[in-house]
């Protein structure tokens, strides 16, 4: 079996039209998510679209067919839908998952030559391991990924060691498996007559006596199964996020803003988003919620975007009182635009009167909705000036907040 790995850039890159099958039945067992782990973030993306987009990447693959549960279809589509996923179908999958690539195969367009069977929750593929498993399938009719197993196997019976493996002959099975469309039809014709239960393609082609070469895989297209493995298929993205940005805008950018708006008669107080019940309200084009126009701000001085006042002109009667969570959600767009993520902010509101503290759960709430993150990463304080200056006469209100973003892993499935 050596002699059948291959080196990754040794690879020619002519392959001819392909199809992705990729079964994701999964059902969130073993990852005590209570939603299937396709669905589960992995540096914020859903497991399945790190998987898919790797395979969109590739030119000769010219069809994504996923299988998904039934239950699990209109969630599959939406996925796919939202993400703007290429050259994508879903299907039903069925129980199992040969169920689930039989599904896929009945979807295979005409003309394709190949399929290509992964794992949905293999989210770290890359498209040059794809393309390297497609290159030996041309060639040898069948190929798939695999790592040599380094660990010593035991045989183990009732809790005791029968015997030591020789694991010189061992390799672990990982996908993509690319077989000859019609070859795995065949296959799983047979598998079907014999009532066979295999968990890879190679299993099946075994069944007819196919030989399947091998590519050298990789120890990072890891297998999601239990929760531990998102945390070190996160780390293996991060480290990778790194490389790809090398000596680029630093991963963490610290910001502060700063506001203050005077308080008058007929105004509501509007802060953080919440209405507060106050004789005065504070003046402004908009809702003059201050505590938010000093979070905008300074999540625009961490992304060296400029301040509120020019994204938002108090001249432009699109702004007139509108409520500044939706100058907020657009300052939080423009960040997921340049690839920054809140991590944290803390805010520290002064005002004379009235008491703040017992408003900052319901602020925090709304603030952390908009902001995507979780209510932990919104400090907020209230202090008063101890009657002096502006706030302390009540003439006024006035926020600092200081924001940390950190840089979100971009879309690193790009080309090693
Ligand atoms: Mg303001």
């Amino acid at each position: 079996m050596a002699s059948g790995v291959l080196n990754l850039e040794t690879q020619t890159l002519n392959t001819p039209r392909t199809a992705a099958i990729i079964p994701a039945g999964g059902i969130g067992k073993r990852m005590g998510t209570g939603s299937p782990k396709q669905f589960c973030l992995l540096a914020g993306i859903p497991l399945l679209v790190h998987t898919v987009r790797a395979f969109a990447q590739v030119d000769a693959i010219t069809a994504i067919i996923i299988a998904a549960p039934a239950v699990h279809l209109q969630q599959t589509r939406q996925l796919a839908d939202t993400y703007k996923l290429q050259k994508v179908t879903v299907v039903a999958g069925g129980k199992l998952r040969q169920d689930s690539v039989k599904a896929g195969l009945a979807h295979v367009p005409p003309g394709c030559e190949f399929v290509a069977v992964h794992d949905g929750a293999r989210p770290l593929i890359t498209p040059a391991l794809i393309r390297a498993c497609l290159a030996e399938a041309e060639k040898s009719g069948a190929a798939m990924a695999a790592v040599a197993v380094k660990d010593t196997i035991k045989e183990v019976k009732a809790g005791f060691i029968r015997r030591t493996i020789d694991r010189e002959t061992l390799w672990q099975a990982q996908t993509p498996q690319v077989v000859r469309t019609e070859t795995l039809k065949k296959a799983f014709a047979q598998a079907e007559k014999l009532s066979f239960i295999g968990t890879d393609e190679a299993s099946f082609l075994e069944l007819i006596n196919e030989p399947m070469a091998v590519v050298q895989g990789s120890e990072q297209n890891i297998k999601i199964t239990r929760p531990e493995d998102l945390i070190i298929a996160e780390a293996i993205l991060m480290q990778k996020a790194q490389n790809v940005l090398p000596g680029q805008a630093p991963a963490l950018r610290v910001g502060h803003g700063y506001d203050a708006h005077r308080l008058a008669a007929g105004r509501l107080l509007v802060l953080g988003g919440v209405v507060i019940p106050h004789p005065t309200g504070l003046l402004g084009h908009s809702d003059a919620d201050v505590l938010t126009h000093a979070l905008c701000d300074a999540i625009l001085g961490a992304l060296g975007a400029g301040d509120i006042g020019h994204h938002f002109p108090d001249h432009d009667p699109a702004y007139k009182d509108i409520d500044s969570l939706k100058l907020l959600a657009q300052v939080m767009a423009a960040a997921d635009r340049e690839g920054y993520a809140l991590v944290n902010a803390d805010i520290t509101v002064i005002a004379q009167e009235p008491k703040l503290a017992p408003h900052f759960p319901a602020m925090r709430e709304k603030l952390a909705t908009v902001c995507r993150t979780a209510e932990s990463a919104i400090n907020l304080k209230g202090t008063t000036t101890e009657k002096m200056g502006f706030t302390g006469r009540q003439e006024g209100i006035a926020a600092h907040a200081v924001v940390l973003l950190h840089q979100k892993v971009k879309d690193i499935l790009t080309e090693p």
